[in-house]
């Protein structure tokens, strides 16, 4: 399984992370478009980094089966499948699943890595698992 792993003593806070996820998938500089979402202030929950672990919980939530596991271990989102219930987004354990309001359906961190490249400290990194 691929995924994003975090080490929150290494991140700055610097925000490139979300803004190459923003550019990469949507093209826009608009932050709250990212998969990855760093907290300045850690708050009740006292996370800096949240991003999708690909646990796949949220895979038979849908009830469209609009979710499911690729080859490579990442969790999708099927657009064409989605209509939008935002269930998903609700049960997502880690809270992990975005919206916006210029989309209908939600989105997620794929680990594609193009963040990691970005991060300056190595904060976060791919890591593959069997
Ligand atoms: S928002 Fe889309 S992916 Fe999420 S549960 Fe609803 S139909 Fe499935
Ligand atoms: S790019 Fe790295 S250091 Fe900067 S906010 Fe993201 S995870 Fe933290």
């Amino acid at each position: 399984m691929k995924f994003l792993q975090k080490d929150e003593t290494l991140c700055i806070q610097c925000h490139a992370c979300e803004s190459t996820c923003a550019q990469a998938f949507f093209k826009s500089d608009d932050r709250t478009k990212s998969s990855i979402k760093i907290f300045d202030d850690p708050g009740e929950r006292n996370e800096i980094i949240n991003v999708c672990n690909q646990c796949g919980e949220c895979i038979s939530i849908c009830p469209e089966l609009a979710i499911y596991r690729a080859k490579n271990g990442v969790v999708m989102i099927d657009k064409k499948k989605c209509v939008g219930c935002l269930m998903c987004v609700g049960f997502c354990p880690t809270l992990s699943m975005r919206i916006h309001k210029d989309f209908l359906e939600p989105f997620k961190c794929i680990a594609c890595g193009q963040c990691a490249k970005q991060c300056p400290t190595k904060a976060i990194e791919i890591k593959h698992i069997d």
